[in-house]
């Protein structure tokens, strides 16, 4: 790119920051963030560097099974997933605050907007799979207090709200029981609390329970096409009609596996590979339907893109496809607070 080629800010609907956080057992993971080097894809200098803008963080709490492989000390008995829901909430509160303005938790289009202009880096708080989650969704208003606007019940496996995703490549969504009653009741008690509901890990029963229940644009935060790759988390052509007919979003995820035609975590996939996966969404859903959900530090990105630092190497191989400055600009960040703006209601 030109030197001169001005930052094109990037609004991204999904990244597994906070748990990386939350994982590092040494040092001051928050500083390092901030003012350091980190090994993932994302920290403060290479947020700048590409422009992102802002996003949506997710709070996870990693299966026992999950955390026993990577932390050798982990016990069973202590796997406790409100403290670990607590704990990421609390780093993502620390990064507000030690960030000297140049980071912010954003409730509203608005402040997402404010926070762009300033070249602040707007955080949206998003929890995927609601594990801490009571039955009576008691512990939901003091997150709400804390910044959550935006929810997903279910992850890849079963809780008490449902049955998440899971299967093997090629596979199609379809894994059995959806939503559970406590999971409908949770649907509703999100619309009345205008969060989104993210649809990105539901099963294909759960999906069309959202889309019968909600009121709110049906919302896929971090997925793909599934003619294209077939991963069961991939989203069929049906699926991809009601998102349209909602006036939904999809923001496409940037993992090799979702994308790749094979669905190998292979890193040598092409840019034009994702460029295929907006295609075939631009094409179902319209111009103002699609965004970006990266998926960063949670998957593996093509090498061509490298980190949060290569995103202008997207956009010009969006410019490459012959998309508009304006379509780039809506993909990039404007499709994003649209949909919010709609489900939020400001
Ligand atoms: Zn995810």
């Amino acid at each position: 790119m030109p030197m001169t080629a001005p930052l094109q800010p990037v609004f991204d609907g999904h990244n597994d920051l906070l748990l990386r956080l939350w994982m590092q057992e040494k040092g001051d993971p928050v500083v390092e963030f901030l003012h350091g080097e980190m090994s993932g894809h994302l920290d403060m200098a290479r947020i700048r560097q590409g422009g992102f803008a802002g996003g949506l963080f997710a709070v996870f709490v990693p299966p026992a099974q999950h955390m026993k492989q990577s932390k050798a000390t982990y016990r069973e008995e202590d796997h406790d997933p409100l403290a670990i829901t607590e704990a990421q909430i609390a780093l993502l509160q620390q990064i507000a605050d030690r960030s000297n303005g140049l980071a912010q938790i954003c409730r509203t289009a608005g402040e997402i907007e404010h926070c762009i202009d300033r070249g602040v880096l707007a955080m949206v708080l998003h929890i995927e799979g609601a594990e801490a989650l009571d039955e009576e969704c008691s512990q939901l208003d003091g997150w709400i207090a804390a910044g959550l606007r935006s929810i997903g019940p279910l992850w890849n496996l079963q809780n008490r709200f449902g049955v998440g995703v899971t299967g093997g490549f090629p596979g199609s969504p379809d894994s059995g029981e959806g939503l559970t009653s406590v999971g409908i009741n949770l649907l509703r008690l999100c619309n009345r609390k205008k969060l989104l509901i993210d649809l990105s890990h539901m099963n294909e029963k759960s999906f069309w329970q959202v889309a019968e229940t909600s009121d709110a644009p049906l919302v896929a935060t971090h997925s793909n096409v599934h003619a294209i790759c077939p991963q069961p988390r991939n989203l069929t052509a049906d699926q991809l009609e009601a998102i349209a007919q909602s006036d939904g979003f999809v923001g496409v995820n940037f993992g090799n596996a979702f994308l790749r035609a094979d669905g190998k975590r292979d890193s040598d996939t092409p840019l034009t590979q994702m460029v295929r996966h907006l295609d075939a969404l631009l094409e179902k859903l319209g111009e103002d339907r699609v965004g970006l959900g990266s998926d960063f530090d949670g998957i593996s990105v093509p090498d061509e893109l490298g980190d949060v630092a290569g995103l202008p190497k997207l956009t010009a191989a969006m410019a490459q496809a012959g998309y508009s400055s304006e379509l780039i600009d809506k993909i990039c960040r404007r499709n994003w607070l649209r949909v919010l703006k709609k489900t939020w209601g400001a």
